[in-house]
Formats: C-alpha cells, sequence, structure tokens
C-alpha cells in the first residue's frame, strides 16, 4: 500500500536522504507535499521530479517556472506548517532545522496520522507540549534521529519491562582529537569535516561542541519518557553503536550498522516494515576494536550546559537552544570564534531568568528573548 507522505525540509540533508527511500519504492511512497525555506531551484527540481500535489517556500521565488505549475504552490512566513492542510499527507517528515521547525510539527500532529521526527530541536523547545499533544490526539512520534532510532528499535523487544538506563553514543564530532589549547580558535573549514556523518552545517557544528549529544539527551527524555539521570553519554568514534539500553537485570541491547541516516530515516518511513535500501553489510572482521570513553566536559562545555538546562526545567532548554543557534550561525559566518559558542550559549542562560512554559506562546517568548540577549552578548 502506498502511503502519502510530507517531506518538510526536502532540500536539506535528512529531507534528500528520504526522497532517496522514496525514490527507491515508488509503489511504498508518495511525497504529496515538499517545502524548504530559500532552496528554490533544488526545490523545483524535486518537484519536477516527485510531481507532489503542494509545495512550499518560506521565501518566495521571483518566478516559478512552468513546468511546476502544476502543484498548488504556498509562499511565506511557516509556509512549511501552512501548507500540511492542503496535502491530505498520511505521514509528515519534519525535517526542518532549528525551532523554525516546531510549527510544522505542531501543525503535522493536526493533519497526518504520524510524524516523523527528525528537528530534534521542536522537542527541546516544545518538549512537554509536542508531547502531549502527540499523547491526546493519539498520534505516534517516531524518532529519525539515529541515537533514537536505536533505542525505539531497542525497546520492540521490551515488552512490559521499563528500560533502567539509555546509553546515547556520540562520535565526538569534527575536533575530538584537536589540541585543546587550540579549540577556541578553531575555524568553520575545521569543524565542517565530519569524521562519520555527513549532516546539515548546523547540526555538524552541534557535533563539534557536543550540544548536539545535550539536545539529544532532552529529545530522549521527552520521547522516552526517562529521567535526565538515567539517560548516559558516551563517546564511540566509530559510530557503529548508534544506542543502547539497559534493562533491570543488566542485560544491554544495542542496535548497530554502518553510520547511514537512510537506516532510521527508512525505518521510521517504513515503520514497522523494515526496507531494504542496499545497505551496506556490517563488515565484523574490518573493525579491529570498539571503543567507548566518557566525554570530557572541560573539551565539550556546552554538553554539560545542556545537562543543567533539562535539569533546571521550564524555559531553561529554550533559551539553551535560541543562544546556540545564534552563536552557531554566527560562528558559521566567521563572526566569532569556536569557543565562543560555548560563551555565549553560558551568559545567556545565566542572563535570563527561566519561566515556566505553559503554551507555545511561551516557548516562542523565551526564544525571542535568548535570541536577543546573545545577539546583545555577541554585539560586545
Ligand atoms: P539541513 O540544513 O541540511 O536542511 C534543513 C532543511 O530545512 C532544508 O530543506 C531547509 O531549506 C529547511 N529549512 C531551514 N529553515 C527553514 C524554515 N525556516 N522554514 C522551512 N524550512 C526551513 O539540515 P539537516 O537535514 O542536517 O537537519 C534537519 C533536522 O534533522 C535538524 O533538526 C537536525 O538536528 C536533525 N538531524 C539531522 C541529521 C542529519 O544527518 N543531517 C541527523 C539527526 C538529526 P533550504 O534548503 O531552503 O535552506
Ligand atoms: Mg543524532
Amino acid at each position: 500500500m502506498r502511503r502519502t507522505i510530507a517531506i518538510l525540509g526536502a532540500t536539506g540533508s535528512i529531507g534528500t536522504q528520504a526522497l532517496d527511500i522514496a525514490r527507491r519504492y515508488p509503489d511504498h511512497f508518495y511525497p504529496v507535499c515538499l517545502t524548504a525555506h530559500a532552496s528554490a531551484e533544488k526545490l523545483f527540481q524535486l518537484v519536477r521530479e516527485f510531481r507532489p500535489r503542494v509545495a512550499a517556500l518560506e521565501i518566495e521565488p521571483r518566478e516559478i517556472p512552468e513546468d511546476v505549475k502544476f502543484c498548488q504552490w504556498i509562499f511565506g512566513k511557516n509556509s512549511s506548517a501552512r501548507v500540511l492542510a492542503e496535502s491530505g499527507a498520511e505521514d509528515a517528515l519534519c525535517a526542518i532545522v532549528g525551532i523554525a521547525g516546531l510549527d510544522a510539527v505542531w501543525t503535522a500532529l493536526d493533519h497526518c496520522q504520524r510524524v516523523l521526527l527528525a528537528n530534534k530541536e521542536a522537542l527541546v523547545t516544545g518538549g512537554n507540549l509536542v508531547m502531549e499533544k502527540a499523547a491526546r490526539l493519539n498520534k505516534p512520534l517516531l524518532p529519525v534521529d539515529s541515537e533514537h532510532s536505536a533505542i525505539f528499535q531497542c525497546l520492540q523487544g521490551a515488552g512490559p519491562n521499563r528500560p533502567r538506563r539509555l546509553i546515547l553514543t556520540a562520535s565526538g564530532g569534527a575536533l575530538r582529537d584537536f589540541p585543546l589549547e587550540n579549540l577556541y580558535y578553531a575555524t568553520p573549514a575545521d569543524v565542517l569535516k565530519h569524521p562519520t556523518w555527513v549532516m546539515g552545517k548546523k547540526i555538524t557544528v552541534d557535533c563539534a561542541t557536543m550540544l548536539n549529544k545535550g539536545l539529544e539527551v532532552i529529545e530522549a527524555h521527552y520521547l522516552f519518557h526517562m529521567p535526565v539521570e538515567k539517560i548516559h553519554v558516551t563517546i564511540h568514534p566509530q559510530s557503529v553503536v548508534h544506542s543502547m539500553v539497559e534493562f533491570e537485570d543488566g542485560a544491554v541491547l544495542a542496535q548497530m550498522g554502518n553510520p547511514d541516516m537512510r537506516g532510521p530515516i527508512g525505518y521510521a518511513m517504513g515503520y514497522p516494515h523494515r526496507l531494504d535500501y542496499q545497505a551496506r553489510p556490517l563488515d565484523f572482521a574490518a573493525f579491529s576494536q570498539l571503543t567507548f570513553q566518557a566525554p570530557d566536559l572541560k573539551r565539550y562545555p556546552c554538553l554539560g550546559l545542556a545537562l543543567e538546562a533539562i535539569r533546571a526545567g521550564g524555559t531553561a532548554p529554550v533559551i539553551l537552544n535560541g543562544a546556540n543557534e545564534v552563536a552557531v550561525a554566527a560562528f558559521l559566518m566567521e563572526r566569532i570564534p569556536f569557543g565562543a559558542i560555548a560563551e555565549t550559549v553560558e551568559k545567556t542562560l545565566n542572563r535570563i531568568q527561566t519561566a515556566p512554559v505553559r503554551s507555545i506562546e511561551d516557548v516562542y517568548a523565551a526564544d525571542a528573548l535568548a535570541r536577543k540577549t546573545a545577539e546583545q552578548f555577541l554585539a560586545k
């Protein structure tokens, strides 16, 4: 049976890999809705190939080519969310980067049967509200992030047993072995060379600071209803063990595979069926070793800040995320050195009093304040 799917953030790293799976399985998936921010030419090309019913761009292009006018177009602010009502999509893959994707996740819960979640920032910022809404509407949130997909896969066989601990693996990012004394002045060119995964720029920087792993602890806390103290992080440079679940009897289940995001994306798209996307088999004889080590918070202060933020609760994770989005963008534009990302996040968290989150409006207000405050620190 062919399922209709909306790919929100279709031109990005996750979006294009999801479309690669759809391309291999035309009888299983019809990408009925494709959206992007500003990459008009890329999106036009995808529209020509996949022939969706609807498409959206946040930034309206100067003109739309004749050969893509067969589908309905929506432009402007929040068009990736607004388009969902028109799409009739059964599933929505939320692959927009940053809190910009929260509105799409929120709206997808109203209009689609299942939400396939890559956009971790939506849970980091809107966690309780998004989880409550999904539960109230009885809509599954299927994880796409590789660690959360791994945990979700390990839990398929858990029966009535609750895990005792979740263990998230991390590559340690591009600067894992960078001399500590030079870390502060690492450049975007140093940071964008991720050792094992090819991803969008923002998440690649987040991997180097390990703020990404902090966001993932928060994401796992909400998705799997686990207290933060029961979620552990280990650096595993080979990125073969994608994460683990430990049970009361000490048994640990791990999900393994070559690092290829089409694995977790395809698992969410096909769930509960596994898809053959011609993954390279794991060659055990080729590994001389699989190693694990505790992260050093001197090298990765952002990980410590993220853990403090989730413990503080309320708007603290929203402030963490907003300040980080501003700082990472400034780093990628070479306005600030690498080390200033952690400083900006820390100062912003210290400056703003946290408050409870009661509504989505509270989330957006905290995000706006965090961005403004972080910008003020950067301007100095
Ligand atoms: P990319 O930067 O590669 O792609 C982001 C996509 O979102 C693009 O299609 C972009 O459009 C679109 N977009 C950006 N801003 C907006 C906006 N305001 N409104 C609508 N669309 C927007 O990111 P990734 O694919 O790497 O990451 C996407 C999400 O998935 C992130 O939350 C990330 O943390 C998560 N994730 C990614 C992984 C990966 O391997 N890449 C792994 C695990 C999680 P345009 O091209 O026009 O800019
Ligand atoms: Mg991940």
